[in-house]
């Protein structure tokens, strides 16, 4: 009786969590497999099944699920505590490799997730520079807070348009959008809102919409038109920091943001998050200054420890390599599979991030909402009963960890095979 717990489960879910989840994405029809355990590339539903898995958590678990690494590091500080309300020296060996790994970063407040850390961020820039304004990129993901929850395509000169309900109007009224690669939309953005502007957010490589990588010359083309116009750069990398390389985009394309939000791969598996920047800047947060943010959970002795042993292991292991190889052989095997079948379709990743499109390489989110949708859900499905778990979307990264193996990605490429015959 495959699957039989797990429908009953999500059938008393749906009477007690909207939608029978806690965060949209999980939820796909019939119903989500409901997690007993996970080991390294493989998590087991409590139906028996077993999946090798992509999704990894949306990002955080680079080393795969449950590395004992981690866990010693984990359960050595469970074993002292795990909250203090006062502060600890890991948090401070730990903003210090920050400082080191991240040119862009000399200060950081730490928080418990990437959704608190672009709001502090946007919060500090605007207090840095006393203006009200923000850029996004349509489609850009930056958490669930009420600045950037706007609907794509609402115009980049006008006002933003809430993407949810329960945001009022007034509330993104501040927010402009301009599509990803393309430098002269950002140009004319910042001349038409000259002064007002506080802080362009980006993420370096897209990662929410399938990954969207920047064509040649764009980063810098960024960073020159916000040094230009004095507009605070944020790089949102709480999926591409520690997931490029130890010091994320900007190390790997060598540009230098002026503020960075982490989280996701920092944490080990453990929520945290942290927005760092130059000191000029980050001297404006309180206490020293007079940009206010505060959390009880913020630097929480477990996260903390978790961070500690993931930037260890980074330094130390030739982690990135690795990663890469085996993110290179699964895209090429991935696109020889559906050269083989002629399918129209595109094979877009970097380094351990990878999406298969039903569709063309896009270059931004209007060109990626092109794609067959539909049937990349089809694709999941087929995947999921051949023993692989992607993320139910189209729009949602699969991500390698260094726990899978070489004998995974082959099974893998297999259930591509099967998968994309049938569908
Ligand atoms: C996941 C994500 C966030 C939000 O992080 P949470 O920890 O889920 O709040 C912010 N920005 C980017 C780029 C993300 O991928």
């Amino acid at each position: 009786m495959s699957g039989e717990r797990s429908r009953e489960a999500f059938e008393r879910a749906r009477a007690v969590l909207p939608g029978g989840v806690s965060s949209p994405v999980r939820a796909f029809s019939p119903h989500p497999f409901y997690a007993e355990r996970a080991q390294g590339s493989r998590i087991w539903d409590i139906d028996g099944g077993c999946y090798i898995d992509y999704c990894m958590g949306y990002g955080p678990l680079l080393f795969g699920h449950a590395p004992t690494f981690v866990r010693d590091a984990i359960v050595e500080q469970l074993d002292r505590g795990w909250l203090y309300g006062t502060p600890t020296e890991g948090e401070v060996e730990l903003a210090e490799r920050l400082c080191t790994y991240y040119p862009s970063i000399e200060m950081v407040r730490f928080v418990s997730t990437g959704t608190e850390a672009t709001m502090a961020a946007l919060r500090i820039a605007r207090g840095y520079t006393g203006r009200s304004k923000i850029i996004k990129v349509e489609g850009g993901f930056h958490g669930a807070h009420d600045a950037v929850l706007v609907k794509a395509g609402s115009g980049a000169l006008t006002h933003g348009v809430p993407d949810s309900l329960g945001v009022p109007q007034e509330f993104t009224r501040h927010t402009l959008q301009v599509p990803f690669n393309d430098p002269e939309a950002l140009a004319h953005v910042l001349d038409a809102n000259a002064e007002e502007v506080a802080a362009l957010i980006i993420e370096p490589v897209m990662g929410n919409v399938g990954p969207i990588l920047p064509e040649n010359g764009y980063l810098e083309e960024v960073r020159r038109l916000t040094r230009e116009h004095d507009v605070v750069l944020i790089f949102d990398e709480v999926i591409t920091g520690f997931r490029l390389g130890i010091g994320g985009a900007q190390e790997y394309y060598g540009v230098v943001p002026d503020m960075t939000t982490l989280g996701k791969v920092l944490g080990g598996g453990l929520p945290i998050g942290v927005v760092g920047g130059r000191r000029e800047i980050m001297q404006h947060v309180a206490p020293q200054g007079k940009v206010y943010q505060a959390g009880t959970f913020n630097a929480n002795p477990l996260s903390i420890a978790a961070g500690l042993a993931i930037t260890a292991r980074l330094e130390r292991e030739d982690v990135y390599r690795v990663l890469s190889e085996r993110g290179r052989a699964l895209r090429e095997a991935i696109e020889d599979v559906i050269h083989r079948l002629g399918l129209p379709y595109s094979v877009v990743g970097i380094a351990s991030m990878l999406k298969l499109f039903f569709g063309s390489t896009p270059t931004n989110y209007v060109e990626a909402k092109r794609c067959d949708a539909t049937g990349y859900l089809e694709l999941f499905r087929n995947m999921l009963s051949c023993g692989v778990f992607l993320p139910p979307s189209q729009y949602e990264t699969d991500f390698i960890s260094y726990a899978h193996t070489d004998e995974d990605i082959e099974r893998t490429v297999q259930a591509y095979e099967s998968s994309l015959t049938r569908a």
